[in-house]
């Protein structure tokens, strides 16, 4: 089943707020089994509300709107969806009950505009909205073609739209997303290579008609497959995903780092529990991003690191770099993983280096950030070329730099097994 979702407001439109109702009502009808086929924004004006209402109740098989549903005069939600339906604002006695109680509950007088969100197009049923006035709308919308739309208008105040949905909305939707059928996902996140390259790699798992569809973006220097599969049970959906999983993971070996929620400094951290090892850092060219995330897991086997803005800080940081070999870039961030292990009594010590100088003439050349990892017993180095988006930058490198850990750590852990 199609659905649509509509966000209303100027806040919006005028990009003063950004609309992150939108996306969750998205990620939840997904769960449900509907497909989100549009989403539309409009500002606070009546006749665009309605246009776009009409628009949506002809194509969509469910639409689910978000904000204008208050008592002030550029609440236009209920307005809208009568004139687009061409029924007429009937009072609720039920909900007008309710916002009564909610006043007097908080021993409050009931301006007169709130009796207006007890108004419901003729036909509708009210959605409760236990934490606030404006309670929601489930109408039944008929098509020009025959079929039929399920409206469903919720508030835009976050929390409450949330409660709704989970006290009204979910129930009155199960089973219906779907068809009876269910819809699962996984999410392997991979590192190390590009989008079309990873694509190049398993063209015949991208193709659009597969069974179960894998799809493929890039989120700051990760690219993410998404597995969704949809089957007539939930074991059904799970065979097709693991034998896919399975089938990606033959295709990328160690390219391929973790699922779901998972990012590479957990990975790294969940390698160094295993090894009961510990980790310590010193990064030039990131300003201290790879500490950041690597200490977000409060885990004790990443004991600290040192940021600096260039080589004579850093140099100034860690005891003895300056006086070790530092004819060359690759030399230079060897030096400060060795020293960044012995200053921190860690088994590892990763170092990031610092971003090549260049010139506005020279950025189109090929530059490199040197990175090293430091062991009792060997250094391993990497170099990646800098041509990416100053964007991403940061990120790409802290990545590259735990990436480097993680493959050196996991040689470590089938060494020792
Ligand atoms: P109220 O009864 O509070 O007026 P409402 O249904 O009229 O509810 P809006 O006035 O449209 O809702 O929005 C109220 C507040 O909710 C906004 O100021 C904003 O902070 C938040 N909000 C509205 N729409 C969204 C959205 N799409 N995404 C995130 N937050 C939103
Ligand atoms: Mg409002």
């Amino acid at each position: 089943m199609n659905a649509e979702v509509l966000a209303i407001g100027d806040e919006i439109t005028s990009g003063q707020l950004l609309d992150t109702n939108s996306q969750w009502l998205s990620q939840r009808l997904g769960e449900l089994g509907f497909r989100t086929l549009f989403h539309s924004t409009v500002g606070d004006e009546l006749q665009p509300c309605i246009d776009t209402f009409r628009r949506a109740i002809d194509r969509a098989d469910l639409i689910v709107s978000t904000g204008g549903l208050g008592p002030t005069a550029d609440d236009l939600t209920r307005e809208a969806l009568a004139a687009a339906v061409g029924r007429p604002l009937v009072t609720m006695p039920e909900a007008l009950e309710h916002i009564r109680q909610l006043f007097a509950r908080r021993k409050r007088e009931m301006p007169q505009r709130n009796e207006l969100q007890a108004l419901f197009p003729q036909g509708s049923r009210m959605v409760p909205n236990a934490n606030g006035t404006a309670p929601g709308i489930d109408l039944n919308c008929p098509r020009a073609d025959g079929g039929n739309c399920r409206f469903i208008a919720l508030p835009g105040v976050p929390a409450e739209m949330r409660d709704m949905w989970q006290g009204y909305v979910l129930e009155a939707l199960q089973g219906m997303g779907a068809g009876g059928r269910f819809i699962r996902r996984r999410n392997i996140k991979c590192f190390g290579a590009g989008e079309s390259q990873i694509e190049s790699l398993m063209p015949e798992l991208i193709r659009r008609d597969r069974i179960p569809r894998v799809g493929i973006n890039a989120s700051r220097a990760t690219i993410i497959l998404r597995i969704v599969a949809e089957g007539s049970s939930e074991a059904e959906c799970r065979e097709q995903i693991d034998a896919t999983v399975a089938e990606i993971h033959r295709r990328l070996g160690n390219l391929a780092f973790g699922e779901g929620d998972e990012e590479l400094p957990d990975v790294v951290l969940r390698l160094l529990r295993r090894l009961d090892q510990t980790l310590s850092s010193a990064e030039i060219a990131t300003g201290g991003m790879a500490a950041q995330w690597l200490a977000k897991g409060h885990d004790s086997h990443y004991l600290g690191g040192l940021v600096a803005v260039d080589d004579a800080c850093m140099a100034r940081l860690l005891d003895g770099v300056s006086t070790t070999d530092l004819s060359s870039p690759e030399n230079h961030v060897r030096a400060l993983a060795v020293a960044c292990r012995v200053h921190f009594q860690t088994d590892y010590g990763l170092a990031i280096g610092s971003l090549p100088f260049r010139s506005e003439s020279e950025l189109s050349e090929a530059a490199h950030v040197h990175f090293a990892f430091a062991s009792a017993d060997e250094v391993r180095t990497l170099q990646v070329s800098s041509g990416i988006h100053p964007d991403i930058l940061m990120d790409y490198c802290a990545k590259h730099a735990i990436n480097l850990a993680r493959l050196a750590l996991m040689e470590k852990l089938h060494a020792s097994a």
